[in-house]
């Protein structure tokens, strides 16, 4: 299978779900090899950030990444979309720290690349291949990543929380599975009795009903939202695990299997993983 890039270039503005913040971000087509990276064109045009799980920096409530002390904010969203949709090489030139939240899923994305496709370039993909199984555990978060030997990329994630309308869900997506459709129209989501922590710890400054879906104990979810799936939250689960296993930097080959899966987790076991095959 041979590496892709985008086919054309592609704007998107907007705020940050945690700073709050303006944004504007822009795709761009880059050469084979290249990786995706960002390049914060507020500070300068040599200052990039690599999409790489060693520049991970914090992985609370997201996934932030830092290169030479420059920061990009919640960066899994648009990484899920690139990875899902076969992106190996892209340039997201970006005017502040956060990746725009947009609706809170990765629907944008996916409707702009699949308007253009991608362009084949010559340089082969060379996936990192689980050829031993590998598993990730966290006592205190009970979070449990597994990799297998497969011959393709496949998912599995399982959430469990202490919630009558969550509880547990599960989710799927392997090639055959239509990410496009099945999986990056679901939104992120947060418990209403998290908020007031959450703005207390400067977090979720630009958070809204129009970007998360915000569960509201028993009784269903605030604002009567329509679902887009019964299962909606373990399918984000599922979106943003493939934007953090992206930070891979290359495809993997593999069966990942997810039990309440976190930034934290995926990152931890990401990097560990990557350790294994050396
Ligand atoms: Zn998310």
């Amino acid at each position: 299978m041979k590496q892709h890039t985008l086919n054309s270039t592609y704007t998107f503005s907007g705020k940050g779900l945690h700073t709050g913040k303006p944004v504007t971000m822009q795709l761009l087509p880059a050469p084979e090899d290249y990786g995706i990276v960002f390049q914060r064109t507020d500070l300068g045009d040599d200052v990039l950030v690599h999409a790489r799980v060693e520049n991970v920096l914090q992985t609370r409530r997201c996934t932030t990444l830092s290169e030479r002390g420059v920061k990009i904010i919640t960066a899994e969203h648009l990484l899920s979309a690139l990875s899902a949709m076969g992106v190996d090489n892209a340039l997201v030139q970006i005017d502040a720290a956060e990746v725009p939240i947009l609706d809170g899923s990765a629907r944008p994305y996916v409707e702009a690349i699949c308007e253009h496709g991608l362009i084949e370039q010559p340089a082969e993909r060379r996936p990192i291949v689980v050829d031993k199984p590998f598993v990730y555990e966290d006592p205190r978060s009970g979070s449990r990543i597994a990799f297998e030997p497969a011959s393709d990329f496949s998912v599995d994630v399982t959430i469990d929380f202490k919630s009558r309308v969550i509880g547990t869900q599960q989710a799927h997506w392997d090639r055959s599975v239509d990410y496009a459709r099945e999986i990056a129209p679901c939104r992120t989501f947060c418990f209403r009795k998290e908020v007031r922590m959450l703005r207390f710890l400067g977090l979720i400054k630009g958070g809204s009903l129009d970007n998360a879906l915000v569960v509201d104990e028993p009784r269903g979810y605030l604002g009567d939202p329509v679902l887009q799936f019964p299962d909606e939250p373990a399918r984000h689960k599922l979106l943003d695990l493939l934007g953090d296993l992206a930070l891979a930097g290359r495809p993997i080959q593999g069966h990942i299997t997810a039990y309440k899966p976190g930034h934290k987790a995926n990152t931890t076991a990401l990097k560990l993983f990557l350790a294994s095959t050396i």
